[in-house]
């Protein structure tokens, strides 16, 4: 049997070869980082500048933030996956379009398929739509925004694997609005107790 490092490391190559949108304008393919052997999966929204050029997720301001959050609250990147819902750096930033979201998430389906996190946690909105919408795409327009499901554990099934989905702020949020980190690390406290709560599985 394949380990899970070594299934991460066949799916990169695969991903790397598919035709995907956006694929064209981007420096690099952000396939994620961390450790594919970890209980906690972190899903953000979409690579921007500085993960393009590095081909890593999260390495810019919001990769500052989320590390320092991490930090604050005891997890090392050891403890961690973390990817995004696109694998290609949209330009200018803006948010992912429906049709790109549906090219992509196949390969973050697979990543969790390979991985079996138990726990998911989604930053943001589009994340936390996705996952809240069953992952169907068409379906995310009708789930609630982050500020009303934020540390709200929900139990998900993806291709039969139970996990735990807990929605938290964008760190990129908390850049700008400070007064989220209190919210933040209440919430992670919500995620600890889940991780710590091994019967349940
Ligand atoms: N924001 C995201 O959602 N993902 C990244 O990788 C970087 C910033």
């Amino acid at each position: 049997m394949v380990s899970k490092k070594e299934a991460f490391k066949l799916l990169k190559e695969e991903c790397k070869k598919a035709n995907l949108p956006l694929k064209e304008s981007a420096t690099n393919l952000v396939f994620g980082k961390g450790n594919s052997e970890a209980s906690i999966l972190f899903v953000g929204e979409s690579p921007g500048r500085n993960e393009d050029l590095q081909g890593f997720p999260f390495v810019g301001a919001a990769g500052k933030n989320l590390d320092s959050l991490l930090l604050k609250v005891g997890l090392s990147m050891q403890e961690v996956y973390i990817a995004n819902i696109l694998k290609y750096r949209p330009p200018e930033n803006r948010g992912p379009l429906p049709e790109e979201i549906k090219s992509h998430t196949p390969w973050l389906l697979k990543q969790i398929s390979a991985m079996q996190p138990k726990v998911l946690c989604s930053l943001g909105n589009y994340a936390t739509k996705f996952f809240m919408a069953g992952c169907d795409v068409d379906k995310m327009k009708d789930q609630p925004g982050i500020t009303s499901v934020h540390g709200k554990v929900k139990m998900i099934e993806i291709n039969g694997i139970k996990i735990k989905l807990i929605p938290l702020f964008h760190p990129a949020a908390i850049i700008y609005n400070r007064s989220l980190i209190t919210e933040w690390e209440k919430d992670m406290e919500i995620v600890k107790t889940e991780i710590s709560q091994k019967s349940l599985f």
